[in-house]
């Protein structure tokens, strides 16, 4: 006849091997399905990379900064560079001081360093001016 402490004790031995069984199943890093799934993450996450940054390019933007962005931000990244201004839309302006043309939206000249008050006269944007 069995106490009732040997079947508590089997009980808790039998619950603790499924948990490790539960534990194994899910897969560290070392199972290679969970490898798969991480190789996997990367080529989804390095194509939403690419194509995020080819939409910044294109958008006059920089590439690098947008690959970074939809790169560890997937999905959310690509669809802020498709949401994002085009630079060639944005009107300009002239800095009084060296007369480089800047985007209307600088506040600091990048050339002199001049601060820029919000001008009188904007000029158009290169789109406008150069055609696409
Ligand atoms: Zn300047």
């Amino acid at each position: 006849m069995r106490s009732a402490s040997t079947t508590a004790s089997a009980r808790t031995t039998e619950s603790l091997s499924s948990a490790a069984r539960r534990a194994a199943r899910r897969g560290g890093r070392r199972s290679p399905l969970g490898t798969l799934r991480a190789v996997a993450y990367l080529i989804v996450a390095f194509s939403f990379a690419l194509a995020g940054g080819i939409v910044g390019k294109i958008k006059g933007s920089s590439f690098f900064i947008w690959f970074l962005v939809s790169g560890f931000l997937p999905g959310i990244g690509l669809l802020a560079a498709v949401l994002y201004r085009y630079e060639r839309d944005e009107l300009r302006r002239q800095c009084p001081t060296c007369g480089k043309v800047l985007k209307l939206h600088d506040q600091v000249c990048n050339r002199c360093g001049t601060d820029l008050d919000f001008p009188e006269v904007a000029i158009e944007p290169e789109s406008a001016a150069y055609g696409r």
